[in-house]
């Protein structure tokens, strides 16, 4: 056990000059400190420092043929840990950066080996979340940052996630209340002609399209035979303690699953959108949200909040695959053991 250090950040400037700048000396001394980012929370090391790096796979459990993203602050930072790469990039970084979206470029070598896992390509992102930005940019260091979680486990989007699963592992958390978008970031790789899709994320296929035109997309994403490019797409992920089955139907189909799973199970939680969720019953019930943006940022909390003993298996509404819904129905058909379909 190490102690774990919570910083809250307020909205007092100077209390917050004070807090982030001892992160920065906690991370400078190569130790590990979970932030927010506008995705997800994530738990950041030196990312040129391999004994700092290791730590972060100890605490999480994380297998280490699984890269991390290294954060920067800016463009420029990023540069310096890549070589030269597609024109498109540029045009990428322009639009969405800094944002939910991860470029995977030719590594330079200036990251640790253990944070590309071995790969000549590195994955970068620039968050833009206010505290992150302020941690990299006093850090003036590039942080390897995986989601704050064990392995497995749904990510974290509030400091409480974190520290249900990392209290006594990693050295500090900065605590600034619940993230926005959610899910985690798109990871784009940009060594080839064209830009490919390994992850969908917070930066939809979409978004994408209309600035660079043609796209391609990992085979895997959309057949789940296919063998995932991305070393961490192959794992299954987001699990809640609890089986989870994925229903795709109307509120009706909906009911007579959750009546026939009760028979069953005993006691079933259903995760829905309010307009679903109010129409149903069961033995508890987590309303996400109606629009596609709400259903993604309280997916993860309502995954987590489902305990052994409350109920007994869940049931969650199949959202539409479009927008950021390709990015919640990956996670969810990763953390699901079945899928239940209205013929
Ligand atoms: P996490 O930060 O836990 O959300 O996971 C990062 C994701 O990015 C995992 O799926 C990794 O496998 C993927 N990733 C990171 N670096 C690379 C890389 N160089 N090439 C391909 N995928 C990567
Ligand atoms: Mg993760």
């Amino acid at each position: 056990m190490i102690n774990t250090e919570r910083w809250n950040i307020t909205s007092n400037s100077d209390e917050r000059k004070t807090v982030i700048e001892e992160a920065v000396a906690v991370l400078k001394a190569g130790n590990t400190v979970a932030f927010p980012t506008e995705t997800v929370y994530g738990l950041g090391a030196d990312a040129t420092n391999e004994i700092a790096v290791a730590k972060i796979f100890k605490a999480k459990g994380r297998p280490q043929d699984n890269p991390l993203i290294a954060h920067v602050a800016t463009k420029d930072q990023l540069k310096q840990l890549t070589t030269t790469y597609p024109q498109y990039v540029d045009k990428l970084i322009d639009h969405f950066a800094p944002g939910p979206i991860t470029f995977v470029l030719p590594s330079n070598g200036v990251c640790a080996k253990n944070v590309t896992a071995g790969l000549d390509t590195v994955g970068i992102r620039i968050p833009n979340h206010p505290v992150a930005q302020h941690l990299l940019q006093q850090a003036n260091l590039p942080l390897a940052a995986p989601s704050a979680n064990l392995s497995g486990k749904p990510s974290p989007t509030t400091a409480d996630h974190v520290w249900d699963d990392l209290n006594g592992k990693i050295a500090g958390l900065l605590d600034d209340g619940p993230t926005g978008v959610g899910v985690e970031s798109t990871v784009v790789d940009c060594t080839g002609e064209v830009p490919m899709i390994l992850r969908p994320g917070g930066v939809t296929k979409e978004q994408l399209e209309e600035v660079v035109g043609k796209l391609a997309q990992d085979s895997a994403i959309v057949d789940k035979l296919d063998k995932p490019k991305s070393p961490g797409m192959k794992y299954r992920h987001y699990s809640p303690e609890l089986p989870l089955l994925l229903v795709e139907g109307d509120t009706a189909y909906m009911q007579k699953q959750i009546n026939l799973k009760r028979e069953t199970y005993g006691r079933v939680g259903v995760l829905a959108s309010n307009r679903m969720a109010k129409q149903l019953t069961a033995d508890e019930i987590i309303p996400l949200g109606d629009h596609i943006n709400d259903i993604a940022s309280h997916l993860y909390d309502g995954l987590r909040t489902f305990k052994q003993g409350h109920v007994n298996i869940i049931l969650c509404e199949a959202f539409e695959k479009k927008e950021i819904g390709v990015a919640v129905m990956n996670r969810l058909e990763k953390a699901a053991s079945s899928y239940l379909k209205e013929k």
